[in-house]
């Protein structure tokens, strides 16, 4: 038995070349909850898991939860599909919002996913050959396993869940991809720990607007989704590694 942690695979954003792309596994009482999937997915995990010191593998993961369909949070599902369905004979457990199950498929994954070719003939496949969809919810809570999962949408160019989930009486503040937005602090601000992204532009947040909350605010907070140009050693909040390990 073990205790809710949070297990970073990757910080940087989608033009780092320092950094893996935003991702985190969640684990509680030997189950795995992935947030985001990555490109190499099994390269970024066998990374991580090197560093946390740690015996754990794609097959031990079902559940991925996406916040939004931009690539450096994605990239990886369509080879993580690939492996459960051909390599275990499983379907990914997809926990997202309304809005992305309403575009994953039919924009995003369904031109390199289903069309097949078995030796003989092309085969069509659909979403549910690949993925059994789990439901967030933006007005009530939602279960996975160990974790109880409330997901809030943030102020972002397309929709974006960020979550607040709780796990063995802890609880981990999760922004996503957003730009600064004060309601959204105040949703995330109960957690025992807070992830929140920095970067540039509109649809992100200024390090400047995080550096101005309350100290106390700040120091349960962790960075992540930073440029490669940040200077994280002069940062007044924590920023995250991949390969770190945190308890909530
Ligand atoms: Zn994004």
């Amino acid at each position: 038995m073990s205790g809710f942690e949070v297990i970073v695979l990757g910080v940087g954003d989608t033009f780092t070349d320092k950094h893996r792309t935003t991702a985190a596994l969640l684990h509680c009482d030997g189950f795995y909850l992935a947030i985001d999937c990555p490109d190499t997915y099994r390269s970024v995990l066998r990374s991580a898991v090197a560093i946390a010191g740690r015996e754990l593998s794609l097959a031990d993961i079902d559940h991925f939860l996406i916040t939004h369909v931009h690539g450096d949070h994605m990239n990886g599902l369509e080879g993580v599909a690939f492996f459960k369905r051909f390599a275990e004979n499983k379907r990914v457990r997809l926990v997202t919002s309304p809005e992305v199950r309403s575009v994953i498929w039919d924009q995003r994954l369904t031109a390199s996913m289903s069309t097949l070719w078995d030796g003989q003939q092309y085969k069509q496949l659909g979403f549910d050959d690949y993925f059994e969809h789990v439901p967030l919810s933006w007005t009530d809570a939602i279960t996975v396993g160990p974790f109880t999962i409330r997901a809030r949408r943030t102020v972002h160019h397309i929709p974006t869940s960020a979550l607040f989930i709780e796990a063995g009486g802890r609880t981990l503040g999760w922004s996503s991809d957003t730009a600064f937005d004060p309601a959204l602090i105040a949703f995330l601000e109960p957690a025992d720990l807070i992830i929140h992204e920095t970067n540039l532009g509109p649809a992100h947040t200024s390090y400047a607007s995080l550096a101005a909350l309350p100290e106390a605010l700040r120091a349960k907070m962790r960075l992540n989704h930073y440029t490669d140009s940040f200077d994280t050693a002069a940062s007044n909040i924590a920023c995250l590694r991949e390969g770190q390990v945190l308890q909530p």
